[in-house]
Parts: C-alpha cells; sequence; structure tokens
C-alpha cells in the first residue's frame, strides 16, 4: 500500500487493547466475549454486563453492524483535526451487541442515517496501527466486500 500522510493522531495500543490492535491489522474485528455466559463486550468494559463475570476470550466478531447514532464536528477541538473538518463520529451497534465510536467512511455526511447498515473496514494509517471505521453495507446480501472490492478496483 502506498505511503499516507496520515496527520490525525493514532491511538496507542497498549496490553489490554493490544489484541484489538493486532486484529486489525490482520482484517479482523476483536472483541471480547464473556467464556461464562458468551456475552461480547469491548475491552473497555471490566465485567461482563450480563453476569458480572472477569472470565473472557478474545473472539472475532462478524464486523457487521448498524449506525446506533452518529454527529458531524464542525469545530476544531484538536490543531490536527484541522483538516478533516467536517467529519462524522459515530457509535456503530454491532450484530453481537456492544456499539463502539469510529468514523463512517465512504459515504457523504448528508447521507448518514441512524440505523443504516454498515461493515469494517480496515485503514492502515501507518505500518504499526490499522484504524476500524465502518462503510454502509447494502441491505440485500451480494458479493462479499472483498469481492466486491476486486470489482470495484480493475485498475489496481
Ligand atoms: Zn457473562
Amino acid at each position: 500500500m502506498a505511503e499516507r500522510d496520515y496527520k490525525l493522531p493514532i491511538p496507542v495500543a497498549d496490553e489490554e487493547s493490544r489484541p484489538f490492535f493486532e486484529g486489525a491489522k490482520q482484517r479482523k474485528l476483536m472483541i471480547l466475549r464473556c467464556t461464562r455466559c458468551g456475552t461480547w463486550r469491548l475491552p473497555t468494559r471490566e465485567r461482563c454486563a450480563d453476569c458480572w463475570s472477569t472470565e473472557f476470550e478474545w473472539a472475532q466478531a462478524s464486523g457487521r453492524g448498524k449506525l446506533y447514532t452518529f454527529g458531524i464536528m464542525h469545530q476544531q477541538y484538536h490543531p490536527s483535526f484541522a483538516e478533516a473538518i467536517p467529519y462524522n463520529f459515530a457509535f456503530v451497534e454491532l450484530e453481537e451487541g456492544p456499539r463502539l465510536v469510529t468514523n463512517i467512511v465512504d459515504c457523504p455526511n448528508e447521507e448518514l442515517r441512524t440505523d443504516m447498515p454498515v461493515e469494517a473496514v480496515f485503514d492502515d494509517v501507518s505500518e504499526e496501527t490499522t484504524l476500524i471505521r465502518f462503510r454502509p453495507r447494502s441491505l440485500t446480501p451480494g458479493p462479499s466486500p472483498s469481492q466486491r472490492e476486486r470489482g470495484d478496483r480493475r485498475s489496481g
């Protein structure tokens, strides 16, 4: 992949979130699953919301979900975001249940709608870091995202 001039702050993986970022590099959305009752949760949650257990395993989520809610940022809260304004921030509710904060890509801000189906895309912002964002997903079952990408990018 070509080098990119990515200026926004890049999140740094700590011990607890490392499997999430390692998974992202391998095109996997990794979240926690309670080993007692099977409820999914994000690494930010110490305990299962269902059975209060602290036991978990890292497991691959489907990457599919829906746009739960979103906002458009017009104000500059951080100097490095100046060129990105206006940008969206979104809460995506995964099929597995947890909601995560992300951005919606491949969609003009004006076309964002709550409940629209979305799927994870993996954005290599640096050699070390891949961020997980989401893009609109068609409602009708069609080719998998990878097949669609191959079709879209014939002139590599
Ligand atoms: Zn549980």
